[in-house]
């Protein structure tokens, strides 16, 4: 038999169910599924776990309805600054991107990062001059923008706020997107991709680019994506800690999964995780009020969920 698992996620947040219509569940939970049945259509064909979780990803970005990508949230000066993350389990390489408004999949471009370069982390002209030398597609900044997040924006700024995707609270039906994987090798990897917080400083980078805070994957431990407020999520270097807790304190995925949620409530970080290992085991904890997440492996048919 084939064995694979595959996690991914829509962002964390509030999300209250009266601030989300019927229709928007609904087609936040389609997407959701669609795109859990491409990732798991490619590991049973026998993918390795990095381009699943790629392709995933690159499926979130194109999806207006998930913060990251087209559909991502505006900045303070009503800018897009897109982050992404790729991490594979077989070898630790990693590569990420951070601030970047032309690139029209950022999880390409942190692929190509950790591939084609001696680097770990390319932020801003300098990413985006690599990413067209590679031939990766560019697009106008604002390609990326929405009618609805520019409301979002607006309502920010009137509650002098900086927030969390989903606690924009009329436009619960948006978030960060990430995803980890097993392969049928029993190789793990990790994605994610963020326009980060609304109306969040220009130049702030969030937890999603930081390998060990929002991204991480290693096969003798777990491939770990977060979700949420990020300064925690980096305070507490998250995703490299559920990692270290199964390798040093001989934690389950389980339990270290949700030892981090624990400590991320300690600093007043409100998120969520997922995780699989290379026993193909999955966790999905959150303290928020919901995360769109979804789940798939050779043992369990694929589920999605908000709350
Ligand atoms: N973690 C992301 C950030 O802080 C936001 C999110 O997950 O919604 O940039």
């Amino acid at each position: 038999m084939k064995r694979y698992a595959l996690a991914i996620h829509g962002g964390a947040g509030l999300i209250r169910r009266h601030g989300l219509t019927p229709e928007r569940e609904a087609a936040c939970e389609r997407s959701l599924r669609r795109i859990l049945e491409q990732g798991e259509g490619l590991l049973a064909a026998g993918a390795a776990a990095v381009d699943a979780v790629e392709a995933c990803v690159i499926a979130l970005e194109d999806d207006p309805l998930f913060n990251a990508g087209r559909g991502a949230v505006f900045n303070g000066r009503g800018e897009i600054e897109l982050d992404a993350a790729i991490m594979d389990g077989r070898d630790r390489g990693a590569g990420a991107v951070a601030m970047v408004r032309t690139l029209k999949n950022p999880v390409r471009a942190a692929r190509a990062v950790m591939t084609d370069s001696p680097h770990v982390l390319l932020v801003g002209a300098g990413a985006e001059r690599f990413g067209s030398a590679r031939g990766l597609e560019q697009v106008e900044p604002g390609w990326f923008a929405t009618e609805e997040r520019r409301a979002q924006l607006e309502r920010a700024r009137a509650q002098d706020m900086v927030l969390l995707d989903h606690d924009a609270e009329e436009l619960d039906v948006y978030g960060t997107v990430g995803a980890v994987a097993c392969d049928t090798h029993g190789d793990v990897a990790a994605a994610s991709s963020t326009g980060g917080m609304v109306n969040k400083r220009p130049g702030r980078v969030g937890d999603t680019p930081l390998i060990g805070a929002g991204t991480y994957a290693w096969n003798e431990t777990a491939a770990i994506a977060g979700t949420g407020h990020g300064e925690p999520f980096i305070r507490l270097g998250a995703c490299g800690r559920v990692s270290a807790l199964v390798e040093l304190a001989g934690l389950s995925l389980d339990e270290a999964a949700e030892r981090v949620i624990a400590d991320l409530e300690a600093l007043e970080g409100r998120g969520g995780i997922i995780a699989v290992d290379r026993t193909y085991a999955l966790a999905l904890p959150f303290n928020t009020g919901g995360m769109f997440r979804g789940a798939v492996s050779h043992r369990e048919p694929a589920f999605v969920a908000i709350w």
